[in-house]
C-alpha cells in the first residue's frame, strides 16, 4: 500500500516496541590510521567495531591489513558475508581473488586459509555469525573468536588508550 500524497512525508506515528535495540550510526567508519578505534590484532592487522551482536552471536567488523600473506586458517559454523572497500585477498583453496568491491560468501561449513595479496592497504567489511574457528591444515583447533573474545579485545584496547571499559558498550548490541 502506498501512502496517499499528503502523507508521504509524515513520520512513523507511534512508538518503536519497548524491546528494540538502539540503532547504531558510525559517520566516517573507515577512519584515519591513527583513529583508536582502529584495534589491533596482530602486528599491521586491526580490526574497527561496528556491531557486535552479544543478544545474536555475531559481530560486524572493518579488517584492515598493511602487510602481504596468511593472515589466518580458520573454519566457519555459521555463514559470514564480507565487502572489499579496498585492496585484494584470496583464499589458498579458492582460485577467486577478492577486489575493491566484490562482495564475498562464506557458506557454514567453510575452512579456508586467508591471504593478502600485496602490502597495498586492504580493508574488507565483514559479517560473521557463531565463531571463528583457528584450525592446522588438518583441521585441528588451534584457537577461537566469537562475539565475546571480540568484545573483551576491544575494552581491553580502549582501556589502553584512555578511552575506557565503557567505550566499546555502543558497539554491543
Ligand atoms: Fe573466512
Amino acid at each position: 500500500m502506498t501512502d496517499s500524497p499528503a502523507d508521504e512525508l509524515v513520520p512513523y506515528q507511534l512508538g518503536m516496541p519497548a524491546d528494540c535495540a538502539r540503532e547504531i550510526v558510525i559517520p566516517r567508519a573507515i577512519a584515519a590510521d591513527n583513529d583508536p578505534q582502529w584495534v589491533p590484532q596482530q602486528p599491521n592487522v586491526w580490526f574497527r567495531p561496528l556491531c557486535l551482536s552479544a543478544s545474536q552471536g555475531f559481530w560486524v567488523t572493518l579488517l584492515k591489513v598493511r602487510r602481504a600473506g596468511v593472515l589466518t586458517r580458520h573454519r566457519h559454523p555459521k555463514a559470514v558475508h564480507g565487502w572489499v572497500v579496498k585492496g585484494c585477498w584470496h583464499y589458498l583453496e579458492h582460485d577467486w581473488v577478492a577486489e575493491p568491491g566484490s562482495y564475498v560468501y562464506e557458506p557454514p561449513g567453510e575452512t579456508h586459509t586467508l591471504v593478502v595479496d600485496n602490502d597495498d592497504e586492504m580493508i574488507t567489511l565483514f559479517k560473521v555469525d557463531g565463531a571463528m574457528i583457528y584450525v592446522d591444515p588438518f583441521g585441528k583447533t588451534t584457537g577461537y573468536d566469537d562475539v565475546f573474545t571480540k568484545i573483551d579485545r576491544c575494552r581491553e584496547h580502549f582501556i589502553g588508550c584512555g578511552l575506557g571499559a565503557d567505550y566499546v558498550n555502543q558497539f554491543i548490541r
